[in-house]
């Protein structure tokens, strides 16, 4: 087994180490050691608890020469406060017998408190993208200064609106810069991140296990849109008793609540919807009430059902089929705990299918496909998203359309090299590219809540 001595560390990090106690580094540690190294642009899909931090971390902490600077060199963008603190704390753990100075800036806190503590001058700054912003802007943070971005948690970030953000920080970094970024999920719009600002980024992941628990007995069927999946819904969830704790994953936020109005005609007692739209108290009331039974159907998406300690689950509806593979692994492990028999089923529309044969690819097992019961009407209305692309172009212009901010200047040439490795995500993404529902407005007025 791999040691941290086999990593060609310095001798302040083996020692940092060592006052830690650790020895062995985690998979994703060894991975991307080499790989941040390099300086290549780097893609980690690695949820808490794998040593993610310290994966890029200790890279880079590797390579940073002592300076004087005022300027920061390294910059680390997290979703909340509290991860501020914590990533903070993990590089003054390993920056223990190196001289550097580390600097965590966050909203809710005096801004001129920030800039003086700015302005004394550091390193490496940990920042949530309003704040930074802010500072930027001020002109008292210096951002040219600038080589390697980190963003952290980059799935929850794009989930709760910070997009504008990173795009309008990215205006205020050097064009030569090194891009690392880590999600736990794979979404369509950390690829579309991807795809527009990163350069033939290296991926590491930690390979999701594609065995399925045994004990997780997994169904589909082939429905042809989205309300005659919710007509299927309808009739199975009529069942009380086999549906008695039902999750239900839906794509994104938009959908989550579409659906729940769908099924509030039939379910209005029984049913509760949370994403990242929700007020915090408004989530955890809802995840009380489905645990304790009172609700007994729970729609979600998949990053804010992420870490939920949600308990005997007895089915796991899949309403969309995920782009990635993983994702699917993720919501179906969520039903099956200990010695419990869980329950998957997958709806796939005709577009879903190429998504359903990477999932049963991934498992090397074919899910048991069932017929929509002939009683299930077959529905002809569309979702926006259904109809095809001119009508829905013609309905949607209207004179508050978003104008694109300087964010969205025109790729420079060099940036338009993308990796052509053949990676269907790529394709996927493209082709179900969404439309822009977020005016920046809106993100700005969100994140000054936080
Ligand atoms: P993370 O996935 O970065 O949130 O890290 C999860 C926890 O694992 C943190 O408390 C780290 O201090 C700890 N950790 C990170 N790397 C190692 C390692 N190589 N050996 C043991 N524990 C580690």
């Amino acid at each position: 087994m791999i040691t941290f001595k086999d990593l060609d560390l310095s001798n302040p990090l083996i020692n940092a180490i060592d006052d830690l106690g650790f020895t062995n580094p985690t998979f994703i540690q060894k991975d991307a050691f080499p790989v941040v190294r390099s300086g290549k642009d780097v893609v980690g899909i690695a949820q808490t608890g794998t040593g993610k931090t310290f994966a890029y971390i200790l890279p880079i902490l590797r390579d940073l020469k002592f300076s004087k600077q005022q300027n920061p060199r390294v910059m680390v963008l997290v979703p909340t406060r509290e991860l501020v603190l914590q990533v903070v704390e993990e590089f003054e753990k390993l920056s223990k017998y190196m001289s550097l100075r580390v600097l965590g800036v966050y909203g809710g806190v005096n801004l001129n408190r920030h800039k003086q503590a700015v302005a004394e001058g550091c390193d490496i700054i940990v920042a949530t993208p309003g704040r930074l912003y802010d500072l930027g802007l001020s002109r008292v943070l210096k951002l040219k200064s600038i080589q390697k971005l980190v963003i952290d948690e980059v799935d929850v970030m794009l989930d709760l609106g910070f997009r504008f953000q990173i795009l309008n920080i990215f205006d205020l970094l050097p064009q030569r810069r090194q891009n690392i970024m880590f999600s736990a999920t794979m979404t369509d719009d950390v690829e579309a991140l991807i795809d527009e600002f990163f350069i033939a980024p290296h991926k590491i992941s930690i390979a999701v296990s594609g065995t399925p628990l045994d004990n997780i007995k997994q169904v589909c069927y082939d429905i042809p849109n989205f309300y005659t999946k919710v007509n299927l819904l309808n009739k199975l969830l009529f069942d009380k008793e086999e549906f008695s704790k039902v999750l239900i994953f839906a794509p994104n936020k938009r959908n989550a609540d579409r659906l729940f109005e769908a099924l509030k005609e039939e379910f209005p007692a029984q049913l509760c919807v949370i994403h990242s739209n929700k007020t915090q108290n408004y989530r955890i009331r809802s995840i009380e009430q489905f645990n304790r039974g009172d609700k007994r159907i729970l729609i979600a998406t998949d990053v804010i059902a992420r870490g939920l300690d949600l308990q005997e689950i007895t089915h796991v509806i899949n309403f969309d089929t995920p782009n990635f593979p993983e994702n699917y692994m993720h919501r179906i492990g969520r039903t099956g705990r200990a010695e419990h028999e869980g329950k998957s089923i997958l709806f796939s529309t005709e577009k879903e299918q190429e998504a359903k044969k990477r999932i049963e690819e991934l498992m090397n097992y074919t899910i048991p496909k069932l017929e929509i019961p002939d009683d299930v009407q077959i529905s002809k209305q569309l979702t926006e998203e259904e109809r095809p692309k001119e009508e829905v172009a013609n309905k949607n212009r209207t004179s508050k359309e978003y104008v694109p901010g300087p964010a969205f200047h025109e790729k420079k040439d060099k940036n338009k090299k993308t990796n052509q490795g053949g990676s269907y995500r790529r394709e996927i993404a493209k082709k179900y590219k969404k439309p822009k529902t977020r005016s920046p407005k809106n993100t700005s007025k969100k994140n000054k809540k936080r």
